[in-house]
C-alpha cells in the first residue's frame, strides 16, 4: 500500500474520534472515506496529514513511518491536502494564494528576503511560473488575477485544489471536495479528479455526493462513530447492509 494506517487512534479527551483504524490508499487509485457526520473522516485527514498527533496506531508512506510527523514536514514528503472549509485567503487573488502554497516548498529564509538575494528571486520567478502551471492544469487561468472573494464556489474549490497540487504532492486528501458546488459543477470538479489521477497523482477523497462517489471512487472505506464498518467496491458498500443501517440510524 501506498498510505497505510494500522490501528489509527485519535481522542479527543473521552472522545475517540478515530478508532483503531486500518485503511490502504493505492497508488494511482481515487479512494474515497464516506461516512455520517461526526464518524471521524475529517479527523482521519488531521492525523494523516500530521496536522493531530496520533494518540495510537502507525502512519506509513511509500513504506516509512510517518506517524511522528508534523504536517510541515509531511507536506515536504509530498502529501497535500485540502480543507473541509477552503482556507483561501478571501482578499488576495488566485494567483498570489497559489505562489504562498508554492513557497512552502521553496528554502529562502529571511536573511534572502531582507538582502533580496538571487535565490530569492529565482524562487519568487519558480513560484509564479508554478502557479501558472497548476492554475492552467485546475482551469482558472482566466481567473488568476482576481481576487478568491470574486470568484464562485467552485473556482474556489478549484483553487484549493491548485495550491494542494502548487506542493508538488503524490497524493492530495480532498476534504469534501464538492461540497456547496451545484450539481452541474460537480462534473467539472469530476473531470478535474481524472485529470489528477491521469498525471499519475493518488487521490483520497471525503464526499458526501454518494452519487459523485460511486461515479468516481476506485475504493471506498465507510467510517462510522470513529470505527470502520466497511470497505470495497462502490457495488460492494452500495449493497452493503451494515453500511446502509449506519446511515439510515444516523
Ligand atoms: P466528520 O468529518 O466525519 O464529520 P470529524 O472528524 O470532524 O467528523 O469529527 C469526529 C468527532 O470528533 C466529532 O464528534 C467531533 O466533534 C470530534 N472532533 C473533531 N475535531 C475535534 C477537535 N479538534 N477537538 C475535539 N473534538 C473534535
Ligand atoms: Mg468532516
Amino acid at each position: 500500500m501506498f498510505i497505510e494506517t494500522k490501528g489509527l487512534t485519535k481522542a479527543f479527551g473521552g472522545l475517540t474520534a478515530v478508532d483503531n483504524v486500518d485503511v490502504g490508499i493505492e497508488k494511482g487509485k481515487i479512494t474515497a472515506i464516506i461516512g455520517p457526520n461526526g464518524a471521524g473522516k475529517s479527523t482521519l485527514f488531521n492525523v494523516i496529514s500530521g496536522f493531530y498527533p496520533t494518540t495510537k496506531g502507525t502512519i506509513t508512506f511509500n513504506g516509512e513511518d510517518i506517524t511522528k510527523k508534523k504536517a510541515f514536514n509531511v507536506a515536504k514528503l509530498g502529501i497535500a491536502r485540502t480543507f473541509q472549509t477552503t482556507n483561501l485567503f478571501e482578499q488576495a487573488t488566485v494567483m498570489d494564494n497559489v505562489i504562498v502554497g508554492h513557497r512552502l516548498r521553496t528554502k529562502s529564509g529571511v536573511f534572502d528576503a531582507l538582502l533580496r538575494t538571487p535565490r530569492l528571486k529565482r524562487e519568487e520567478r519558480e513560484s509564479r511560473e508554478k502557479a501558472e502551471e497548476v492554475l492552467a492544469f485546475v482551469g482558472l487561468t482566466k481567473e488568476a488575477n482576481r481576487l478568491v472573494s470574486d470568484v464562485s464556489q467552485e473556482a474556489k474549490k478549484r483553487a484549493a485544489f491548485a495550491v494542494a497540487l502548487a506542493t508538488d504532492p503524490e497524493v492530495v486528501f480532498l476534504d469534501e471536495p464538492a461540497a456547496g458546488v451545484n450539481p452541474d459543477e460537480t462534473d467539472g470538479l469530476i473531470d478535474l479528479m481524472h485529470k489528477m489521477v491521469a498525471n499519475g497523482l493518488t487521490v483520497c477523497l471525503i464526499e458526501h455526493k454518494m452519487q459523485m462517489i460511486m461515479e468516481i471512487a476506485d475504493h471506498i472505506v465507510v467510517l462510522n462513530q470513529g470505527k470502520k464498518i466497511a470497505e470495497g467496491t462502490p457495488e460492494e458498500i452500495q449493497n452493503n447492509e451494515t453500511v446502509i443501517q449506519a446511515y439510515l440510524g444516523g
